[in-house]
């Protein structure tokens, strides 16, 4: 629970926040590049300020990590997608907005960033982030939604229907009428990973759980590949910028 803020003369802004049940404390630096502080309840000012003082360096030395990773995106990258890939483009004329969508042309979806922007920096990053996020929800219908009926059909399974949730965390979700949930992010992810997910929710029409008959299930479905698909999933989402 966020319960205020402090000024900090090196940290800035830092934002308190109290956890029932925390014995100690935890600092980190949100993605806006501010300190989160959290600690137990009715921890006083005084206390707090004591607190950041003592692990000073520590929470510097983070801050300097964050500053010194490289820049997620540059112009001119190439995200893969499913059946096409993203590019990182500069808009052709100055303007302040940023731009997104597919061009027929190249045959390719794009984030086009402003002329004066610096694609290094954490708001580009998030900008950039936001509109791989809006490119997902709106073309990923027309690729995630066939290939889900076609594996469905493949496994001989019958789905009331398929949509594209809008959750972004949770890439599925298979309901009691039948229907399945896909995010709209697994336009970024490779087929064989979308196949998988989708298998996974297949498997959950027959075992609403995550029982040994659930994985059993789904791993008959993904041709004995289950436990390897699931850590490269695993391993794909963590280097995915969303
Ligand atoms: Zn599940």
């Amino acid at each position: 629970m966020l319960c205020g803020y402090i000024e900090d003369k090196d940290f800035g802004r830092v934002l308190i926040y109290t956890r029932r049940g925390m014995r100690t404390f935890r600092a980190k630096w949100n993605k806006y590049g501010q300190l989160e502080v959290t600690l137990p309840p009715g921890a006083t000012k005084a206390r707090i300020v004591h607190t950041l003082n003592m692990h000073h360096d520590e929470i510097k030395a983070l801050r300097e990590k964050i500053d010194s990773a490289p820049a997620r995106f540059h112009e001119g990258q190439v995200i893969p997608c499913l059946r096409h890939h993203l590019e990182i483009r500069r808009k052709a004329k100055d303007s302040q907005f940023y731009d997104f969508g597919f061009d027929p042309d190249a045959e390719c979806f794009f984030v086009a960033v402003p002329l004066q922007c610096d694609i290094a920096s954490s708001v580009a990053e998030r900008t950039i982030i936001s509109c791989m996020k809006a490119v997902a929800q709106r073309f990923a219908h027309t690729y995630i939604i066939p290939l889900a009926e076609q594996v469905a059909q493949e496994k001989g399974c019958t789905v009331r229907g398929f949509e594209i949730g809008r959750g972004l965390k949770k890439l599925g979700h298979c309901t009691r009428e039948r229907v399945i949930s896909l995010s709209g992010n697994l336009l970024y992810y490779p087929e064989e990973l979308v196949r998988y997910v989708i298998c996974h929710e297949l498997a959950h029409l027959r075992e609403m759980n995550h029982s040994a008959a659930f994985h059993s299930e789904c791993n008959r479905l993904c041709d004995g590949r289950e436990a390897e698909l699931e850590q490269k999933l695993r391993a794909f989402a963590k280097q995915l910028p969303l």
